[in-house]
């Protein structure tokens, strides 16, 4: 049902975003891939897209750290995809772990410029097509620290606090033109952003992985991880007939942490 739709997946050379934009696909949506990660690896990921779905795809790359590169990605796309971004989901992001007082100013700063300023950026620069065609979703993928607070992560939970309100004010905004913005917050998933800190916490601790997973996974009442094709399958969702009035929203998938 999305064939013919475009869809910018910005941080999908893995982890979430590559299931994201795996399930949109799957749908039929032509997909803009865009991440780090080498030219092989993502060579073999464009041609895995077009072979298993059927679909467009292309890798644009740029770090979204950068406003300028933020506007190239935006201007890339659309000259592989003259009728615009149809489905825009904001998903590159990083987590960095430290106590306040030692948590580096330039690592706060560049959170908030790929975590909330590139989402804003985006959302303005793809507006104007989708308010055109009366179609239009906006999902930017915030987290149950966009809610919640744990210690030693400011940056991160400051961002994804920020990027639910991004997500409410442009919904109000553009509300009743056919364009929705709603958050996706996942609990823990276990990607390579999860792996790291399971690694750490069990260095840390001089415990194995699995017990440092587990000790992570305890904030979730149904102490199992976030699967990547959950969160895919809820953007299907919202990009369905189901989500027209759904708009300003967070759909938690956290195995009942923020109920908790
Ligand atoms: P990941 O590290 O597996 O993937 C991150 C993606 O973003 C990669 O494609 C990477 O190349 C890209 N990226 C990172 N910095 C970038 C930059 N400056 N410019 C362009 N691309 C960049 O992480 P993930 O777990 O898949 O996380 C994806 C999103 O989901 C993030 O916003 C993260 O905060 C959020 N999230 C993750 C979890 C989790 O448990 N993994 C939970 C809640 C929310």
């Amino acid at each position: 049902f999305l064939s013919g739709r475009v869809a910018l997946v910005t941080g999908s050379t893995g982890g979430i975003g590559e299931g994201i934009a795996r399930c949109l696909a799957s749908r039929g949506a032509n997909v803009v891939i865009n991440g780090f990660g080498d030219e092989q690896s993502i060579n073999k990921l464009v041609e895995s897209f077009k072979s298993d779905y059927n679909v467009e795809a292309e890798f644009i790359g740029g770090d979204l750290s950068k406003a300028e590169d933020v506007t190239a990605l935006h201007k890339e796309a659309v000259k592989s995809f003259p009728s615009g971004i149809d489905i825009l989901v904001n998903n590159a992001g990083f987590q960095h772990v430290s106590s306040i007082e030692k948590f580096p100013m330039d690592v706060w700063n560049k959170m908030m410029a790929l975590m909330l300023s590139t989402p804003f950026q985006l959302s303005q620069l793809c507006m104007d097509s989708m308010k055109e065609k009366g179609w239009g979703r906006i999902i930017n993928v915030s987290s149950c620290h966009g809610h919640i607070a744990s210690p030693n992560k400011t940056g991160y939970i400051s961002a994804k606090h920020g990027v639910v309100g991004l997500t409410k004010a442009v919904a109000v905004e553009v509300a009743g033109s056919g364009v929705t913005c709603n958050a996706l917050c996942p609990g823990y998933v276990e990607t390579p952003l999860f792996i790291k800190q399971a690694e750490d916490r069990a260095k840390a601790q001089g415990i194995t992985y699995d017990e440092g997973r587990a000790q992570i996974l305890q904030v979730h009442p149904s102490k199992e991880a976030v699967q990547l094709n959950d969160l895919g399958e809820a953007v299907v969702f919202m990009c369905s007939s189901a989500g027209n009035q759904m708009t300003g929203q967070s759909l938690i998938l956290d195995g009942g942490w923020v109920a908790n």
